[in-house]
């Protein structure tokens, strides 16, 4: 199995729960946006405790950069991934995931299922593509939004966010509806990606099927 021990350069807080990591980049590594690897921390201890982050840097950039939701009351990786500093190092391995750009389209996501969009975004932002594609993005509150002045600059109207635990001008209450995407979607025969928790990702796949969108099109991991 091809691993590579990279070195962290720098983490920064972007919410409460959410901390973006920028790490070194392998001579010659390339990711499709929307993919992710395995990640563990490199010490004897943690090095077999591995879960998947999504790539949410450009493949231009100098470093790779994940952007990982914090679980510190838990005690799984990321509670150990909260409390490392620059310097330390992971062990990442080859690129992989099925979500990738397959042309315009309605984006749906949950919390840090923004991961692989975000990188996605960034992508056909930096190529001035990203035009006509349209996000639909459900958090608890406005605190859980994660890069929100960054989706706004980069898409503009056609980002909007849906609130289930506060009430606010500007941002829709509620859980993301059939009535709310066939309103503020003028077309759905384009592309669909999804990505959530388990549990959105069940509701969202039984919505987008009562809208007789036909999942199998669906781009999204499970
Ligand atoms: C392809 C892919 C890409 C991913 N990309 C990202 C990404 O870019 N950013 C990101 O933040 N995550 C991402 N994830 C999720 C990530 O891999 C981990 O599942 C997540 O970070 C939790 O890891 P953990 O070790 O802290 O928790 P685990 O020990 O793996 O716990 C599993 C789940 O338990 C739940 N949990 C949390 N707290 C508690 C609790 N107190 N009691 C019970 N259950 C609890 C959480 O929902 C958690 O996901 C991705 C997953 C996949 C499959």
């Amino acid at each position: 199995m091809t691993e590579y021990i990279v070195k962290i350069q720098h983490i920064e807080r972007l919410t409460h729960d959410v901390k973006r990591f920028r790490v070194e980049k392998p001579a010659g590594y390339t990711f499709t946006p929307g993919q992710a690897t395995g990640v563990a921390i490199n010490s004897p201890e943690l090095r077999k405790k591995r879960r998947s982050f999504t790539f949410t840097g450009l493949n231009q950039d100098p470093f790779l950069e994940f952007t990982i939701k914090l679980y510190p009351e838990h005690d799984g990786l990321t509670k150990e991934l909260d409390r490392l500093v620059p310097g330390d190092e992971l062990v990442i391995g080859i690129p992989w995931g099925a979500i990738n750009y397959k042309g315009r389209g309605i984006f749906i996501a949950g919390g840090a299922g923004i991961t692989p969009f975000l990188a996605i975004f960034r992508d056909l932002h930096a190529r001035n593509e990203l035009a006509g594609n349209r996000l639909f993005y459900a958090n608890k509150t406005r605190g859980d939004i994660i890069l929100e002045e960054e989706l706004r600059g980069m898409l503009g109207d056609d980002f909007i966010n849906i609130l289930s635990r506060e009430e606010a001008d500007g941002y829709f209450s509620g859980h993301i509806s059939g009535e709310l995407l066939k309103k503020h979607a003028d077309d759905l025969s384009v592309q669909f990606y999804l990505c959530g928790p388990p549990d959105m990702m069940k509701s969202m796949t039984g919505m987008l099927a009562g809208l007789g969108i036909d999942l199998k099109a669906v781009t999204m991991d499970l």
